[in-house]
């Protein structure tokens, strides 16, 4: 069975985001970046069914300028078998990503298609979903538990109010919430063995997708900074003041 992961490189989630004077956009120069972490859960999972001896082969692919091949070397490193990089220069929106995934898919023939849940810099939560559609494949979003038994994947699902378990046919699509597993971090060996793992590069034109954007970005805004609290001496302070300031009593 082969597994095949999509990773992003995104802003590091640590990073305290600036955006550009000028309001185009965020500020990535001298930015620390990293693998989109819903993106190594989902490695992380593909990892461990190959521990378990339920798949062959994970290919870690990626989408976006020549240093995400740092993104999938981490994935190599991590324990994924050979990668896949799709240059592309400008930001992809999620529709083109899950036009140019279903060429590697048809190309790959996976078994499963494991993604993150959402990218942490755009928040979409679309490529999973757009990808199952234009597949016609089945999706399990927001796993929190995943098993395979028998050609068919079951899935928990974390949903307003509790988990859901749905019984997937395979091929499917698959993507990951916080509580799926806690990704392992890459041992120096393993840093060095990814160094020889295979890595092919491609373009959008390979696979004879079109990534124009459709969308523009109007405006680029930081949030509002929240104002400090403050420190009330006695009850009697705070009813007076939700009293005359906050006028909710
Ligand atoms: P999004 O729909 O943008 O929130 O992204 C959801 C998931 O799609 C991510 O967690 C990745 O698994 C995958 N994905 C999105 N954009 C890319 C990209 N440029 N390269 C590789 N995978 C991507």
């Amino acid at each position: 069975m082969k597994i095949l992961v999509p990773v992003k490189r995104v802003v590091d989630f640590n990073v305290k985001i600036r955006v550009k004077a000028d309001g185009t956009g965020v500020d990535l120069a001298n930015v620390k970046m990293s693998m989109n972490p819903f993106d190594e859960i989902a490695i992380e999972e593909a990892i461990r069914l190959k521990e378990a001896g339920k798949a062959e082969e994970i290919i870690a692919v990626s989408i976006g300028p020549q240093k995400a091949q740092e993104t999938i070397r981490t994935a190599l490193a991590m324990g994924a078998d050979r990668g896949i990089l799709i240059k592309c220069d400008d930001e992809v929106e999620p529709l083109a990503v899950a036009k140019l995934l279903k060429g590697v898919v048809d190309a790959e023939k996976p078994d499963i298609v494991i993604l993150g849940k959402q990218a942490i810099d755009d928040d979409s939560n679309q490529t999973g979903q757009m990808l199952s559609a234009l597949l016609g494949w089945p999706q399990g979003t927001f796993a929190s538990k995943l098993e395979l038994d028998g050609g068919k994947a079951r899935v928990t699902r974390e949903i307003d109010g509790g988990l859901q378990t749905i019984l997937l046919n395979m091929p499917c699509i698959i993507t990951t919430d916080l509580r799926l597993n806690e990704p392992r971090y890459a041992s120096l060996p393993n840093i060095m063995k990814a160094k020889k793992k295979p890595l092919d590069e491609k373009t959008a034109e390979d696979y004879g997708v079109d990534i124009t954007p459709r969308l523009k970005v109007l405006e680029t805004v930081e949030p509002a900074t929240r104002e400090a609290g403050e420190i009330l001496a006695t009850p009697e302070d705070l009813v007076e003041k939700l009293k005359t300031q906050a006028g909710v009593i």
